[in-house]
């Protein structure tokens, strides 16, 4: 791999055996580690659910910092996650949602599917009656390039469930977050 990065050096112009590159190929595995990081987890692993059938309202995470890297730039996306249900017999620890979206965030990524993957998640572990997810994101393959749109954001949002039959509960859930 170490190889690998510096032939990429060369590529681009650099020469890797200057000292401010020394390291640099190693620094870029290390970091590839921790932003990769999530194929090598289970997000349905750390959905742990309990029973609990008395609570009929929405449970809604948000303003989750997100940050995800675009599978056709391998270039950073940026911004915000909401993620709410609507349980029917089990919920769960509110800090795991943000993990399951951590560990689908720490892949390569294009937003529309990054958002349909936590509400499946969700699904499929919580069984609840809902789920939605919103994300606001900035992609910085458009910022820094490209089209060199520098302040414009990209809105994704999955329903599932009651959030799609029930207009009161979208509602419930695209005004809880607009605040
Ligand atoms: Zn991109």
């Amino acid at each position: 791999m170490e190889k690998h990065i510096k032939e990429i050096l060369q590529i681009i112009g650099e020469d890797p055996r200057r000292d401010g590159l020394l390291d640099t190929p190693k620094r870029v595995i290390k970091s590839w580690n921790e932003l990769y990081s999530g194929y090598n987890q289970n997000p349905e692993e750390v959905l742990k659910t309990f029973e609990y059938d008395r609570y009929k309202g929405m449970v809604l995470l948000k303003n989750i910092e997100l940050y995800s890297m675009c599978e056709h730039h391998m270039l950073p996306f940026v911004g915000k996650c909401h993620i709410a249900y609507i349980p029917d017999k089990k919920i769960v620890g509110i800090s795991k949602l943000a993990r399951v979206m951590e560990i689908f965030a720490r892949r390569l990524q294009i937003q529309e599917r990054l958002t349909d993957e936590i509400a499946d998640c969700l699904i499929k572990i919580l069984e609840p009656k809902g789920a939605a997810v919103q994300i606001e994101a900035e992609h910085f393959c458009m910022r820094m390039r490209g089209v060199n749109k520098q302040n414009s954001t990209m809105v994704t949002t999955t329903l599932r469930g009651s959030f799609i039959k029930d207009p009161s509960t979208r509602n419930e859930f695209l005004n809880a977050i607009r605040s």
